[in-house]
């Protein structure tokens, strides 16, 4: 028998109409690696202006005087990267958990940091948010601690856990153009890497059956464009 649920899926869950017109990883080609990362520079230097201004100007940080610079210091600035780099990966975590998905954590070989949702179908804003949470987040969290111990020496430490959360978001911000080049009814998978993009299947005409994926389509993976693929 059939009720109102079945029309409505589940969350998560893909419509049945729905065509993957993506699959894209960050680490799909080397070129676009090496893009990321000169990218990721460009992204530190201008975060780095941008968080020292506010040291000085909303945290008050002393600009006269000597910043001690000894093994502890550096101890400190590197427990607090590394704090950052998985509260960063905690925040996408619990944005995906917000829209009801169940995420995993881990660490690539390359020893980047993930939080993921095998299979898991977002709706294409939802996915979005997903993606900018720790940018967004942590940047009004870092800014807010700074303004709050103003004069103190923990000023600059937030700075620099502030410059290395925005410039490693440069990958959620390239997904991000990605993902906002389909329309906001298409649903997005993300993958440990990158993510896969559903889109709506062109209608079937009245009396004309809806076309079969061939076998090659069906099982090759294919990245079709829909700017190519025309609707009508
Ligand atoms: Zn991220």
């Amino acid at each position: 028998m059939k009720t109102i649920n079945d029309q409505i899926p589940a969350s998560g869950t893909l419509p049945d109409n729905y065509q993957e017109v993506l699959s894209w990883k960050l680490t799909g080609k080397p070129m676009r690696l090496i893009a990321m990362n000169i990218l990721g520079v460009f992204l530190f230097v201008i975060f780095g202006f941008i968080f020292s201004w506010l040291a000085f100007r909303l945290g008050d940080l002393p600009s006269e005087g000597e910043i001690k610079l000894g093994p502890s210091e550096i101890g400190l600035v590197l427990a607090g990267v590394i704090l950052t780099l998985v509260l960063h990966e905690l925040t996408h975590g619990l944005a995906m958990q917000m829209f009801g998905a169940k995420p995993k954590y881990g660490i690539l070989w390359q020893g980047m940091l993930y939080a993921t949702s095998p299979g898991y179908a977002y709706r294409r804003n939802n996915y979005v948010v997903i993606a900018l949470a720790p940018f967004v987040f942590l940047s009004i969290l870092f800014v807010l601690g700074m303004w709050l111990l103003q004069g103190a020496l923990w000023v600059a430490l937030l700075g620099i856990c502030g410059i290395f959360n925005a410039a490693g978001a440069i990958g959620d911000m390239w997904i991000t153009t990605i993902v906002l080049r389909y329309p906001a009814t298409a649903y997005v998978m993300d993958e440990r890497d990158g993510m896969r993009v559903f889109s709506l299947a062109p209608p079937a005409r009245a009396g004309v059956p809806k076309p079969r994926k061939t076998h090659q389509q069906a099982d090759g993976v294919q990245n079709c464009d829909p700017m190519t693929n025309p609707t009508n």
